[in-house]
């Protein structure tokens, strides 16, 4: 008990004095005692004491009552008020400010224990359930974070289904036995990958388990990249994807999860906002410390003006015309390279075309990073 701070706020010094020596006598520890509302609000901010003892009329210009309204939303310490007489209209004004209880004087020993005891319990029982609330709202914020990832990048391997199956329908004839093999082994693929979010979202439903979290694995970047740009290049004709790396990047240790999400991402805008085609180029870079991904395209190009909006949700600049889009895949590009840590920026120039740059640290999880 003794581990119990309390502080006194009474104009009386007398009154002030015994109460102490009770509170000392019951196991509490006494901090302070002040006769004024400005000075309880100034030892409570230095302070920090579990429950404070104020005096309903106390000098100064602010009351009792105010000054413990004052104290709970700012600190959101307990107050437990003490009065000589207790009328309706005073205690309805006590309890409408969150009182944690009153004692009426002269003080009881037993009282002033049951008292003490409940308002410190009432206190705890209210910050735990604040603190749940709060784990709640985090975890409704992370799930509802994950289902919009999903649901927007789903889509990503759902072109890839429907460009390989079409020129399997269509070409197959025309195609080698090698290619086909290619096309089909491509549709594999993309409903494993459709899967693996499937199964995501489940486990997240099931268990309440966090899964939009960062996870490193030794990765080999080099074959990751050139299976992502090759899936990309399905979709489309008119454009010629280019891929350039470094030997040092087969081994690496990031989330490939979010790092598929990054760079189906800005491929796909790469795509989009080339109508006119052209070439889009895939640069990867690196070593042990961080790794460099690099989007180039030829396209449209981003407006300056609207270049500081360009990771907010639903925005979109002036110059997209009809070329359809949500506004989300910067955003989520933006979450993905910051659980990594890491950063992104972009140059752009318009009718010229746009790159986007993309560094994540490689945080070795327990030293098992292999290279
Ligand atoms: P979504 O990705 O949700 O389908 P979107 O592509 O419009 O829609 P973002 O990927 O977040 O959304 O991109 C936001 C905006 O940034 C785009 O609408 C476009 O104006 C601009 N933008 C992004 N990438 C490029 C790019 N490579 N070239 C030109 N503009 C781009
Ligand atoms: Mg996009």
């Amino acid at each position: 008990m003794s581990d119990t701070k309390i502080l006194i706020v009474e104009d009386e010094l007398l009154i002030a004095k015994g109460l102490s020596r009770k509170l000392k006598k019951l196991g509490y520890t006494v901090i302070d005692i002040v006769s004024s509302g400005t000075k309880a609000i100034q030892r409570a901010t230095e302070v920090k004491p579990d429950l404070i003892l104020m005096d309903i009329v106390i000098k100064g210009d602010i009351d009792g009552i105010e000054t413990a309204t004052q104290i709970h939303e700012q600190l959101g310490i307990p107050v437990v008020y003490l009065t000589a007489y207790a009328d309706d209209q005073t205690l309805d004004r006590a309890e409408t400010t969150g009182s944690y209880g009153y004692i009426l004087k002269p003080f009881k020993d037993r009282e002033l224990h049951a008292t003490i005891k409940m308002a410190l319990k009432k206190h705890q029982q209210q910050a735990d359930v604040q603190q749940s609330l709060l784990k709640t709202q985090v975890f409704s914020e992370e799930k509802s974070q994950l289902l919009s990832m999903v649901a927007h990048d789903i889509r990503n391997p759902l072109t890839t289904i429907q460009g390989s199956s079409e020129i399997l329908q269509y070409y197959q004839h025309k195609l080698t036995e090698e290619k086909q093999v290619k096309h089909f082994e491509r549709i594999q693929f993309a409903i494993d990958n459709i899967n693996q979010m499937l199964e995501d979202i489940l486990i997240l439903g099931k268990t309440g388990a966090r899964k939009l979290s960062f996870e490193p694995i030794p990765l080999n970047a080099l074959a990751f990249c050139q299976s992502i740009l090759e899936q990309f290049q399905s979709t489309t004709k008119q454009h010629q994807l280019t891929f350039c790396s470094q030997k040092e990047c087969s081994q690496t240790y990031l989330d490939g999860k979010l790092l598929s999400h990054i760079l189906a991402n800005l491929l796909s805008n790469a795509i989009k906002y080339s109508p006119e085609g052209g070439n889009i180029h895939l640069e990867v870079c690196g070593d042990e410390q961080q790794m460099i991904f690099r989007v180039r395209d030829q396209g449209i190009g981003i407006p300056p003006e609207y270049q500081a909006k360009l990771f907010e949700q639903f925005e979109r600049a002036d110059n997209v015309g009809k070329i359809p889009g949500t506004g989300l895949g910067l955003c989520i590009v933006k979450q993905a390279v910051d659980l990594h840590q890491g950063t992104i920026t972009m140059e752009s120039e318009l009718g010229v075309g746009t790159t986007f740059t993309v560094v994540l640290p490689v945080l070795k999880g327990d030293g098992e990073m292999g290279s």
